[in-house]
């Protein structure tokens, strides 16, 4: 990555930011504005529009019209998908703005987002492109004087609420399918990531939506979001977040037009090393990466730590050393492994989790501080708690930053059952080389992805979903398409 460009997109000034509806930048309905802080230094970077309620409907009752009137939904597949790829190819095009952008504004490091964010979000768009024209209806096997045909059709107006951690990449996975299946969008992105997120949907104006089609609102959760829950209009609510945050939608979704709602809800889950393990030193790198890349702000994230006993010390010392060898700090240098907490409350909140586990009495091993307070932004060090009991908040909770949880165990029945005793169930690992139990555990752990020595890095071709809290509905994949197209039936007496 070129040093030099990175730096002279990062002098640049933000303009400030509006909604799209209807195809038009347009200001909050009563003028309002919010800081957008950037969490590099703590500085405010740009203005963006404050969102009302009535900006959410007026978006909605676009993105309707849109629908209804088929000037997207009505298009031959082949139109549609030309768009999406022209979309695709200029976020290429524009690939290291709108990271540099995103890392501005939400402070994920430059390597992982350049990679994570424009080039997933394109590639994830394009997959769609490429598939909604081989999505074929159905002839039922009915007696011969009927004929069953059944259609596939799209929903109809999607709410789509989107987190601050991973926007672009988490953005494209419900815009993709959902555009390409001919729907209708409303788009909220989070407070705290919204600009790239923005500017990448400005660019799929550019690349020929029509106007209506591709809605962005931004602003408060508890205002825009709330609104978009609680539509009348809105037919399906596709969200990414935090639990309490997928609670309400549920509840708007049972309190309005019983909208269907898709949740993906984070996790809590157990990276589970076994003595036999092909390579501890491998298994310590990654493991280490899959909880503090993005400073742990990733809802995959290996936050608990499950460790053989008789490999316990040797290789909680290896993953140790991994952490405190991971640079930390500026986002924007190509070089630094883990870069900003999002927030002073993120990082507060995770602060909060350490202190908590360390009056209990458990050992904080590395890190546990905030760092690099000169700078004015948010850091925290790569942190490992040890002897931390499987009850603890710290290994029950989603803490949502570099920390993690270490936690022995003797038996792989013992593994199971720690691995199982929370309430989510998103992600998970298992470092063996046995391949029965490595086969094994992929079918006893309770979770929506079981990773085999390795942590992470699936891509657009399989499904992401949790199971039990971490939500319902998959993004990625062909499955994905099941949320955002209806089945019809067309029964006809021959
Ligand atoms: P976090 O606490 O990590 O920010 P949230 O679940 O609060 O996670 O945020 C995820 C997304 O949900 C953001 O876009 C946020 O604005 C939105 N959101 C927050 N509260 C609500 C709400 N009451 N209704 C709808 N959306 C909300």
């Amino acid at each position: 990555m070129d040093q030099a460009r990175i730096d002279s997109l990062r002098a640049q000034p933000v303009a400030p930011v509006q909604h799209i509806i209807d195809g038009v930048s347009r200001p909050a309905s009563d003028g309002g504005t919010m800081d957008v802080i950037s969490p590099l230094d703590g500085q405010v970077l740009t203005q963006m529009a404050r969102g009302t309620a009535r900006d959410a409907e007026d978006a909605v009752a676009a993105a309707r019209r849109a629908f209804d009137d088929g000037r997207w939904a009505g298009l031959a597949p082949a139109a549609r998908k030309a768009v999406l790829l022209r979309w695709a190819a200029l976020i290429e095009a524009n690939a290291l703005e709108l990271a540099v952008l995103g890392v501005r504004d939400n402070g994920t490091e430059i390597g992982m987002a350049f990679k994570a964010e424009p080039m997933s979000a394109a590639g994830t768009i394009r997959y769609y492109a490429e598939a909604l024209d081989k999505i074929y209806g159905e002839i039922a096997p009915t007696s011969p004087d009927v004929l069953g045909l059944i259609h596939r059709e799209p929903v109809g107006v999607v709410g789509a609420i989107v987190p601050w951690n991973f926007p672009l990449m988490i953005g494209a996975w419900k815009l993709g399918p959902a555009l390409a299946a001919g729907c209708s969008v409303v788009l909220k992105p989070a407070e705290t990531a919204s600009l790239s997120l923005l500017r990448m949907c400005e660019l799929g104006q550019e690349a020929g939506l029509p106007p209506g089609v591709l809605n962005v609102v931004t602003g408060e959760g508890g205002v825009v979001g709330q609104a978009i829950s609680e539509s009348m209009d809105v037919d399906v609510l596709v969200f990414t977040g935090s639990g309490p945050t997928g609670r309400r939608l549920m509840e708007a979704s049972a309190r309005s037009n019983m909208k269907r709602v898709y949740l993906e809800l984070g996790g809590k889950s157990p990276n589970i090393v076994f003595a036999d393990a092909p390579d501890l030193d491998e298994a310590a790198k990654v493991s280490a990466a899959g909880i503090f890349r993005n400073s742990g702000q990733v809802c995959v994230a290996g936050s608990r730590l499950l460790v053989e006993r008789s490999i316990h010390d040797a290789f909680v010392e290896r993953l140790v050393a991994a952490a405190e060898r991971m640079k930390m700090g500026d986002p924007l240098d190509p070089a630094t492994n883990a870069g900003a907490v999002n927030s002073l409350r993120q990082l507060d909140q995770n602060l909060a989790f350490v202190a908590e586990a360390q009056a209990a009495g458990r050992r904080v091993l590395t890190g546990g501080t905030r760092i690099l307070e000169e700078t004015g932004g948010y850091y925290m060090a790569p942190t490992v708690v040890a002897d931390v009991d499987p009850a603890d908040r710290i290994a029950q909770d989603e803490v949502f930053g570099p920390v993690l949880a270490v936690i022995p165990f003797d038996t792989e029945d013992e593994a199971i059952a720690i691995a199982n005793g929370t309430d989510f169930g998103l992600a998970a690992a298992v470092w063996t080389a046995n391949l029965s139990r490595a086969h094994r555990m992929v079918r006893r752990i309770r979770a929506g992805v079981v990773h085999v020595n390795t942590y992470g890095g699936a891509d657009a071709t399989v499904p992401l979903g949790g199971v039990k809290q971490s939500g319902n509905g998959h993004d990625k994949s062909l499955h994905a398409f099941e949320k955002y197209l209806d089945l019809k039936t067309a029964w006809i007496k021959l």
